[in-house]
């Protein structure tokens, strides 16, 4: 597994100007605190809606704060009114872009195929693709849980992982997500090593790549998460909007 922690903010459809300055700032005088630290241990991202990504990129582009986008079009130009393309997040300062996320697939309907090539735009454009994955409450109590995740793993990645590292897999059981329903360590070691098992077998690219975790990550359970097999960084949504939250969490993958 890659040394370096992953925390992923996503701040979904939430964010004015004004609160987001100031969400950024409080988060960026944390960051800048423990600049030296995060070198090679911790990279963090944050997810802001479209509207505010040049202002984030400008108060962030010169700290180790990085943006994502959290979704993308599938091309990169043309008639595709109100969606945005992977270049263009680009333009914008991301290095990443969140696909397949559980709200987008409930939601818009995703489907794997749809994700899968989302990915590989991300990829087209230069960046890392996050890629969401996890079974819901029901799935998981007809133990399907496993078998779930993997056909997404399997029908969504981008047809370059096969040589590519630019890939990152989100784990987010869909009844933790803003539920306060944290997974158990049991849950999430073993969908961990198992995601762990299916990329090494299918993805060798991926071996190391970051697992993350999502699902009620908060400032008060994230450094019990940090310790748990296979955990290479957790996307966070809620937590993310607070920064007092969020930089425990930061806090957290620094010390594990
Ligand atoms: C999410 O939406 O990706 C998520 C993990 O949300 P929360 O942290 O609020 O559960």
């Amino acid at each position: 597994m890659k040394k370096t922690k992953l925390v992923v903010g996503n701040w979904k459809m939430n964010g004015l100007l004004d609160d987001s300055k100031q969400r950024i700032s409080q988060t960026l005088s944390f960051i800048k605190k423990h600049k030296k630290e995060m070198l090679d241990n911790v990279d963090v991202i944050i997810c802001p809606p479209a509207t505010l990504l040049s202002t984030v990129h400008e108060m962030t582009s010169k700290h180790l704060l990085f943006l994502g986008g959290q979704d993308c079009h599938t091309n990169m130009a043309g008639a595709f009114t109100g969606d945005i393309s992977a270049e263009m997040l680009k333009e914008h300062g991301c290095s990443s872009v969140i696909v397949g996320h559980s709200e987008r697939r409930f939601y818009h309907n995703e489907s794997d195929e749809l994700i899968a090539k989302k990915g590989e735009a991300v990829h087209k454009a230069g960046m890392t693709a996050i890629i969401c994955v996890g079974e819901t409450a029901k799935e998981r109590a007809a133990g399907l849980a496993k078998k779930v995740v993997k056909a997404q793993i399997m029908n969504s990645m981008p047809n370059d992982t096969l040589y590519a590292d630019n890939t990152v897999i989100a784990y987010e059981p869909i009844w933790a997500i803003g539920s306060g329903q944290t997974a158990t360590q049991a849950n999430i070691e073993e969908m961990h090593n198992f995601i762990r098992e299916v990329l090494e077998k299918k993805y060798p690219a991926l071996a190391e790549t970051q697992i993350l975790y999502g699902g009620s990550v908060q400032g008060t359970n994230a450094a019990q998460i940090f310790k748990y097999q296979n955990v290479g960084g957790v996307l966070v949504g809620g937590a993310s909007l607070k920064p007092p939250e969020f930089c425990k969490i930061i806090e957290a993958a620094l010390k594990a």
